[in-house]
């Protein structure tokens, strides 16, 4: 048997598959709304799927329900600015996010708000944790 033969659980199941996703996405904000840092309930599209946005991590943020449902059709950036909880900071991470540049944006999302629980260490010290179980 060819090793790419081999058969991922995630590959038989879409779901599965896109539930751990899902999962990994709101771990990189510590569960909060990358918006108004409020707990996150869903994701949300920075470029709407109306506008060709796509379910890729780059385009896909952990949002609360409230900024999910305010935003709704609308280029997320334009939206943010007009809101009264607008952080440049957090435009920033959000801009980097985009860019696929997590790490970065991990970081500025940590010196708007200093206080939350989010850390580097969930999106550093993930795999070595599963080594050590
Ligand atoms: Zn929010």
């Amino acid at each position: 048997m060819h090793i790419n033969d081999a058969v991922f659980l995630e590959d038989l199941c879409p779901k599965f598959r896109f539930r751990q996703w899902r999962k990994s996405i709101h771990k990189f904000t510590g569960k909060s709304c990358i918006y108004c840092g409020k707990p996150s309930e869903s994701i949300d599209h920075v470029l709407p799927r109306s506008q060709g946005g796509l379910s890729t991590t780059e385009n896909c943020v952990p949002a609360c329900l409230s900024c999910n449902g305010d935003k709704s059709d609308e280029n997320a950036l334009y939206w943010y600015r007009r809101q009264k909880f607008y952080d440049p900071r957090r435009a920033m991470a959000i801009r980097a996010w985009l860019e696929g540049d997590l790490r970065l944006a991990i970081r500025l999302l940590q010196w708007a708000n200093p206080k939350s629980k989010l850390n580097n260490k969930n999106y550093e010290q993930d795999e070595s944790k599963y080594e050590a179980a």
